[in-house]
């Protein structure tokens, strides 16, 4: 205001001080006559501060004298920058005022208003152009945050008017630099994020195209992807923690945009997935759950945050869903979900379907590290024990979101105990020689590994000769993604976590298969392990040889089926489908490590239906019939922690459980040591 203020002496002299002092209270004491304000906006092309007097008073002026004020200042744009530069005192007073009336208009005025709209498109180059120029004076003008909040608002209506240029280089190129910002004068960060958004929005689930051209857009601008995320988690952060009272509006503003990067894909995602951007946002979920007094603005950030987190979980990056679980997510999606709304004419506010989406995609992720699973067992274990109104809590949230938590503990409860029954032996993984000749059966651990594809066992180096002829085509066709699919180290866990699952299953495999008329011999099995519930699905294993250039690397795994008895079923190719890829496993049918187990007397009044984990291709549950080492040592553990008063969650009560368990074993894991004395 201090600008126009300044001008006010030589305005009042000028213009005669009883018409601007009565000017001055349009619209809210004595309106002005329409003619008045006919012939005060026809001055505003030649008078610089009748403009900055329209402008002031814009807010106030009928639709009809709005769109004839915006005449005027398409008119001001479209003077050409040098002539500009040389011919004015103040080159850009002029064209700050006529953006900022554009701004002050707002989107909806062209919403409504199609002949301002189409002056707007005709004028769009020049007004890219104006912005352009500006970005280099702006610190003039960031002080009152002139600059910044202008782009942002002339971004949102092209983004109504004309979206098709929101994919135009310069149109990129100045959307990041008014993102990248600029320290103020007054030391305070001045940025924009709405241009951003705009041209993200516009990008909305294009192709990987889109995201490298806003890549390049981005190194011409000094910056990366990572500097992007690093900047939004910053912001984010000042946002919310550390102002008084939060900025919730930029908070939506800003999660936003962080979540269309995320889905952009290219190094957007990579960068996005990073444990610092998700700790950020988990830090910021916080203090918007805990904040003094909870907004229907709130709610809206929140959401938009839970869909952040929830985009970036779906990659099924372990470390990430490690991270956000160790930041302590799990206790505000109960909080979250808590605000399952429906706001009075506006789209309901689904924080519990999303909070329930993030606790599948980190049940999900127990699949593939223990490290998840213990922290997530530490974490929960923390809830009951720290907070006596938890349970409370979650009987509050939606039913939906309550049978999601219970599946996520039935789920984090069982691999918990797997965990336990691993290590001390039980469900070994077992292979076989890849030499058809041979396929002799023995622990896995005791084979050598084929130096190419690392999937090939073979029990000794003359069977790898004998073999060499058959492997070698399959395991030369691989190209470099296949082999990184089979060389991965972090599948090992996977790996047998679904060898013993197939096991489990088994009966209802079978069953499946003859349903859908798959023969014995040809049976294989693919699991969709990245969605919840798992999916199974069965098919004829030369199936994947009607796209052999897809599939080189399950092809040659299926070598591993032919078999030297014909039909005899003793292993399994079973697909595991996560992370966008499929990773073939060779499984072992072995149903010793399925068997029965004799219940302890104290389990029969708590014993409970088991949860479904997993599904077939109809949807329809898969169970265990049976009650087998898993489940009984779930319910064993559940009755230990009845009986001593501590938590299921605590690790000696689930080691305890898998001790008495594993005692039932001892002859089958024995068996596997002696079978494979022969080789000694
Ligand atoms: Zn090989
Ligand atoms: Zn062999």
């Amino acid at each position: 205001m201090s600008r126009v203020g300044g001008r006010w002496n030589s305005l009042t002299t000028r213009w005669g001080s009883q018409n601007v002092q009565m000017y001055m209270g349009f619209g809210r004491t004595m309106p002005m006559p329409e003619v008045d304000v006919e012939v005060l906006i026809e001055a505003s092309r030649r008078s610089l501060d009748i403009l900055l007097l329209v402008v002031i008073n814009l807010h106030a002026f009928p639709a009809r004298l709005q769109a004839e004020t915006l005449k005027v200042f398409f008119s001001h744009l479209r003077t050409p920058v040098e002539q500009q530069l040389c011919e004015k005192d103040e080159p850009y007073e002029w064209i700050m005022a006529s953006l900022q009336g554009i701004q002050i208009i707002g989107r909806k005025f062209f919403q409504r208003d199609a002949a301002s709209r189409q002056r707007f498109i005709d004028c769009w180059p020049h007004i890219l152009k104006w912005l352009k120029a500006l970005l280099v004076v702006r610190d003039e003008y960031e002080e009152r945050r002139h600059y910044s909040e202008v782009v942002g608002e002339i971004y949102t209506i092209c983004s109504f008017a004309c979206p098709g240029v929101l994919g135009q280089d310069e149109v990129i190129k100045l959307a990041f630099r008014a993102w990248i910002g600029i320290e103020g004068r007054d030391g305070k960060d001045h940025y924009t994020v709405q241009p951003l958004l705009a041209c993200l929005l516009d990008y909305g689930g294009k192709t990987n195209a889109g995201a490298l051209h806003m890549e390049r857009m981005l190194q011409a601008c000094d910056n990366t992807a990572e500097d992007l995320l690093d900047k939004i988690a910053a912001r984010l952060e000042q946002a919310t923690i550390h102002s008084s009272p939060m900025n919730i509006r930029e908070v939506i503003a800003l999660s936003s945009a962080m979540g269309s990067i995320t889905y952009l894909g290219q190094s957007f995602t990579v960068a996005s997935l990073r444990a610092s951007v998700g700790r950020s946002l988990v830090a910021v979920l916080k203090a918007l759950l805990e904040d003094k007094e909870i907004s229907m603005n709130h709610i809206y950030a929140v959401r938009s945050i839970l869909a952040g987190i929830s985009g970036c979980l779906s990659h099924q990056k372990v470390d990430y869903a490690y991270n956000v679980a160790e930041e302590g997510i799990l206790i505000l999606l109960a909080k979250a979900a808590l605000f399952d709304t429906e706001p009075q004419g506006l789209p309901p506010l689904h924080c519990a379907s999303l909070a329930a989406d993030i606790l599948k995609h980190l049940l999900l992720c127990f699949i593939y590290n223990d490290e998840m699973i213990e922290k997530c067992r530490e974490e929960v274990r923390g809830l009951y024990a720290g907070n006596l109104r938890f349970k409370d809590m979650l009987d509050e949230t939606p039913k939906s979101f309550r049978e999601t938590w219970d599946s996520f503990e039935a789920m984090l409860l069982e691999n918990a105990l797997l965990l336990r029954l691993f290590e001390m032996g039980y469900a070994p993984e077992n292979g076989t020689c890849a030499n058809r000749d041979c396929r002799v059966l023995a622990r896995r651990t005791r084979f050598k590994k084929c130096a190419g594809c690392t999937f090939a066992l073979y029990c000794s180096s003359s069977c790898q000769k004998a073999d060499w002829g058959y492997h070698r085509t399959g395991c030369k066709a691989l190209k470099n993604d296949h082999l990184s699919i089979l060389r991965d180290r972090y599948r090992r866990l996977p790996r047998r976590v679904v060898a013993l699952h197939i096991n489990r299953y088994w009966d209802a495999i079978v069953r499946l298969s003859l349903e859908k008329g798959v023969p014995s011999e040809d049976l294989a099995v693919r699991i969709t392990w990245n969605a919840f519930p798992i999916r199974v699905e069965v098919f004829d294993w030369h199936r994947l040889l009607e796209d052999v250039a897809k599939n080189p690397h399950l092809i040659l795994a299926a070598e591993n089926l032919y078999g030297p008895e014909g039909g005899r079923r003793e292993w399994i190719l079973v697909v595991l489908r996560m992370e966008g890829m499929e990773f073939p496993c060779i499984v072992h049918l072995d149903n010793k490590l399925t068997k029965s187990v004799q219940a302890p007397p104290c389990m029969s009044d708590t014993e409970e239906p088991e949860r479904a984990s997993f599904v077939d291709e109809d949807g329809n549950a898969i169970d265990c019939a049976k009650l087998d080492a898993l489940r009984a040592g779930v319910l064993l553990a559940k009755s230990y922690a009845d009986e001593t008063g501590e938590s299921v969650w605590d690790g000696a009560i689930l080691r305890k459980a898998a001790d008495k368990i594993i005692e039932e074993f001892e002859q089958e894991l024995c068996e596997g040591e002696d079978a494979f004395k022969i080789y000694e």
